[in-house]
């Protein structure tokens, strides 16, 4: 029997963390975007410290 989850755990998003290109800082996830077609959501992200905004296709953060 397997225990399938249905979702992700937080800890990826964490292992995924975009830096700030402004101040190097890790960014913080802000929300994630779905997107139609099929396509992989959005993951928005924020840095607090300079309120630079940063969007990326969670596929594209996937694949690195
Ligand atoms: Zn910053």
């Amino acid at each position: 029997m397997l225990a399938m989850p249905l979702t992700r755990p937080t800890s990826e998003f964490a292992a995924v963390q975009p830096l700030c290109p402004h101040c190097g800082r890790p960014m913080s996830l802000n929300r994630t975007e779905p997107r139609p077609g099929g396509l992989p959501d959005l993951c928005v992200f924020k840095c607090g410290e300079c309120a630079v905004w940063l969007s990326e296709s969670a596929a594209e953060r996937r694949a690195v």
